[in-house]
């Protein structure tokens, strides 16, 4: 039996433990967190990556514990109600889509409950060294193991990356955004409704989850890269960057000071030419995080694994390592710009009008690299920054891929941009009431 060692056990860690000890491997999973770790907002599931949670009887775990939105208005500093919609959300895009949205610690924790493997938590990878018949990987708490695999599920900061591949600057794109999120109790009242808001270079997001007790709150700003900071700096900086916003941001800030799962990250982007090096591989945002930004890295993650594994399944666990290289090889092949072959006709839905897709795209009985290579498997492209709109990022985008093969995408809803979207002033999709209903009132109805 060939043994596998995921770093991260997140979305991307815990699917392909999952589909690789289902098809014979002996798999460790570890993270440096001391468990599955909490906190973070909603995530979405879209597209092919439904099929992938099905496929694995976790689709309907996961659905129990969707968000379950009425739809989301967008304040001013006063708390008037610049825009609302009962259609959509602004995290999650339409409501009344198959794709659906959850909480990411509950998408782990399932995840985490139903892979049977090894799992070391609170411990990571100080060092990789390639020997003839496999990976020699030492660990901080100190000790070594050999392993046939070596495969990076550990997130935008991978240190598999860095020690595989070279530093995150070789990597990472810096989209000029932060974000912090931090669960609390839901003070505002909000029932089923999220609220955001905008102001200048920052903006935010709170919304009740948990049956309406808890609220999640992500609050964000516009930076040029920042160096490395504490937990408190952190909030410090987030306090200070938000000070002086209106509406309930000076509450939400005494909160987020409270808070002890508290999450802060860069809006960033990783970009890579390849995806493997000898027996060590990357998957998820390791590898090719498209950022909250874009509504598609757990959609991206799940795939991702899943194509991983499919390709070594069928080869049995004693060639399944060949399987698994040349499935990196055939997604590198398919990156933007990459050369890609003329697709094969995929096993899709009908492409229709503007924001509106009818038939998900679905993962065939066996889908595998050679799919997404040739674009079974699809997703909208986020735009810049820059280019977002307050609501909706534009309903009809274009993967690079698809610019390569010619193809219309669409996308599965209106881009479901984190709070980055709410970053930048509103646009033309605002709809500037001549009287301003109060935002807290609506959101009881
Ligand atoms: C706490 C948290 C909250 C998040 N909240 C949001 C959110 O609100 N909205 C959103 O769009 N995306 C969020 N993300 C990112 C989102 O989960 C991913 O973009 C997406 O699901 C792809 O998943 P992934 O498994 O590739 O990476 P991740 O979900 O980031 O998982 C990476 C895993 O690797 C572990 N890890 C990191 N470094 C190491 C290391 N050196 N050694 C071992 N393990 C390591 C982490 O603890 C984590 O469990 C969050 C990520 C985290 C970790």
């Amino acid at each position: 039996m060939r043994n596998v060692l995921i770093s991260g056990a997140g979305v991307a860690g815990g699917t392909l433990a999952w589909y690789l000890a289902r098809a014979g491997f002996a798999v460790t999973v570890v993270d440096r967190a001391p468990g599955p770790r909490s906190g973070g907002q909603a995530i979405d599931v879209r597209g092919v990556a439904l099929d992938v949670v099905d496929r694995m009887g976790l689709g309907d775990r996961m659905r129990a514990v969707r968000t379950r939105m009425r739809g989301m208005s967008m304040v001013d500093g006063d708390g008037h109600e610049l825009f609302r919609s009962e259609e959509f959300a602004l995290s999650s895009g339409r409501l009344d889509s198959p794709d659906f949205e959850v909480l990411r610690d509950d998408l782990v924790a399932i995840l985490h409950e139903a892979t049977d493997v090894e799992y070391v938590f609170d411990d990571s990878i100080t060092a990789l060294t390639e020997e003839p018949h496999g990976v020699r990987v030492e660990f901080a708490r100190g000790g070594f193991r050999t392993f046939d695999l070596v495969v990076g599920a550990d997130g935008l900061h991978s240190a598999v990356r860095r020690l595989a591949f070279g530093p995150a600057e070789d990597y990472l794109r810096h989209l000029g955004q932060y974000l912090a999120i931090f669960p609390t109790a839901n003070f505002l009242g909000l029932a089923d409704w999220q609220v955001w808001f905008q102001h200048e270079e920052t903006g935010g997001v709170a919304y009740p989850v948990r049956d309406n007790a808890e609220l999640r709150v992500t609050l964000g700003f516009g930076s040029e890269p920042l160096p490395r900071l504490s937990v408190p700096e952190q909030k410090k900086l987030v306090a200070e960057r938000l000070a002086g916003v209106g509406w309930e941001v000076p509450k939400l800030l005494d909160a987020m000071a409270e808070a002890e799962v508290f999450y802060f990250d860069a809006m960033a982007q990783i970009r890579m030419d390849r995806w493997t090096t000898g027996r060590i591989a990357l998957v998820g945002d390791a590898g090719y995080c498209a950022s909250p930004l874009s509504g598609q890295g757990t959609s991206l993650a799940l795939v991702g694994a899943y194509v991983l594994a499919q390709e070594a399944r069928p080869r049995g666990a004693r060639r399944g390592l060949r399987g698994l290289r040349d499935a990196h090889a055939a997604l590198r092949r398919a990156q933007p710009g990459a050369g890609h072959r003329k697709p094969r006709r995929p096993g899709v839905g009908r492409v229709v009008g503007a924001g509106e897709v009818r038939d998900q795209p679905r993962l065939r009985k066996s889908t595998s690299a050679a799919d997404v290579r040739s674009g079974t498997s699809r997703w909208g492209k986020c735009p810049t920054p820059g280019q977002i709109s307050g609501s909706a990022c534009g309903p009809a985008q274009r993967t690079d891929a698809d610019a390569v093969s010619g193809r219309t995408q669409v996308s599965s809803a209106p881009c479901s941009c984190s709070v980055g979207a709410a970053i930048r002033p509103p646009t033309a999709s605002v709809n500037r009431r001549p009287s301003p209903r109060n935002w807290a009132r609506n959101a009881q109805r």
